[in-house]
């Protein structure tokens, strides 16, 4: 906050709603002195008068700390620019995740088979080799439940029927059934179960 750029710019508000020191001192019931302090950029107004300076002065908050009269196009224009960034950056991390889960599941769906595969072939049947495929499965579930976390915490899913974006618990994730991206499951907004296509969270 630049202070000297904000007292100036009290001063030029003042002078332009046509108000001397004194007379604004005595609608913000102060005194003039404490006006001569902030357009000398010697101290900033109390921020428990400062809304209705603003008002008094006809600016906003923003305006009043920026120093400067904001052209609203202009800000609207940037806080645009600014979620829209936001949104990029969001659909950026989904999309990277999206891909390590199913780095993650190819990883494990190789290493269970070679497991299982190893298993079969290379240990003698017996308990060793069902402790073996046993222990090879549970192992492959750790990544599943990994898998499924990711899920649920960057998809969502697409209503057919209102078009309503599902983000479903784990239960029901695990419980519904699926074909390839889409799971039927229980909309909570039109209450139908319908195929829902897997959609990124924006
Ligand atoms: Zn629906």
């Amino acid at each position: 906050m630049n202070q000297i750029k904000i007292g100036r710019f009290i001063a030029a508000c003042r002078k332009k709603a046509n108000l001397t020191q004194m007379q604004l001192a005595d609608k913000l019931g102060i005194t003039d002195k404490a006006i001569s302090k902030w357009e000398r950029g010697i101290a900033m107004p109390d921020t428990s008068i400062m809304l209705e300076l603003c008002n008094i002065l006809g600016i906003s908050v923003n305006e009043l700390l920026s120093g400067e009269k904001i052209n609203m196009e202009q800000n609207n224009q940037k806080n645009e620019q600014l979620l829209l960034d936001m949104a990029k950056e969001l659909e950026q991390k989904n999309k990277t995740i999206w891909s390590s889960m199913w780095a993650i599941m190819i990883v494990s769906m190789t290493a269970l088979l070679a497991g299982i595969f190893i298993a079969a072939f290379l240990i003698p049947e017996g308990v060793w080799q069902l402790v073996t495929i046993v222990g090879v499965c549970v192992l492959f579930l750790i990544p599943c439940f990994y898998a499924l976390k990711l899920e649920v915490s960057v998809g969502a899913y697409k209503c057919s029927h209102c078009g309503y974006e599902i983000v479903p618990t784990y239960k029901e994730v695990m419980m519904a059934m699926h074909r390839g991206f889409t799971r039927h499951l229980m909309c909570p907004k039109c209450n139908k179960r319908t195929w829902c296509k897997k959609v990124l969270k924006k």
